[in-house]
């Protein structure tokens, strides 16, 4: 499969290689036209107010919004996968019926590893100013990660959204594996 991921800002080349080591073929999308060399599109953990005004201004919402490829989100990926972030407006792809708060363990514990269920599977969920999924609005969501009692990992028909990095933990390639196996096999 051709992956694509968002070459805009963030951790994108780490992506990269979690699409190649699940033996796909990894597409660094730079521009709206990149989109159709795509099947589905990975949108890294970075910055989500500088991602999501740079998405707008190249023209990546709408196109985003009006195509059925599938998403996976990470971390800043996951706030603009949101329709809502809780106390800020900021530029959002709003596709997934959840409301984030951004930032959410504040600056005592800005990025901690700690054992995560995904998919009921214990993992290392590695986290980076991380956000967590604060409401969900429709019952199209499945929660399918958590941290404590936090929701960190969402899927809703073809989109996916987890708010730690799977690309920096040895067992993150999993999320990759079903992203692809079952988000994207629809
Ligand atoms: N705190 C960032 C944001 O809300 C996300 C951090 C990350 O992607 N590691 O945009």
């Amino acid at each position: 499969m051709n992956i694509g991921v968002l070459g805009i800002q963030g951790d994108i080349e780490e992506q990269e290689e979690m699409v190649r080591k699940i033996g796909h073929n990894p597409v660094r999308v730079r521009r709206v036209e990149d989109l159709s060399k795509i099947e589905a599109l990975i949108i890294p953990g970075g910055e989500s107010t500088t991602i999501g005004k740079l998405m707008e201004k190249y023209g990546f919402m709408e196109a985003l919004r009006d195509s059925d490829i599938p998403i996976l989100g990470i971390c800043a990926g996951m706030v603009l996968l949101s329709k809502e972030v809780v106390g800020k407006k900021q530029p959002l792809l709003g596709l997934m019926d959840i409301v984030v708060r951004r930032n959410a363990y504040g600056s005592q514990r800005e990025s901690f590893e700690e054992d995560i269920y995904f998919k009921g599977e214990k993992i290392r969920g590695i986290f980076i100013r991380a956000p967590v999924v604060d409401r969900i609005l429709s019952d199209n969501v499945e929660v399918i990660a958590k941290e404590g009692d936090n929701i960190v990992g969402v899927r809703e028909g073809r989109y996916m959204a987890v708010a730690f990095h799977p690309e920096l933990s040895e067992d993150g390639y999993k999320v990759y594996q079903y992203f692809v196996e079952e988000v994207c096999n629809l």
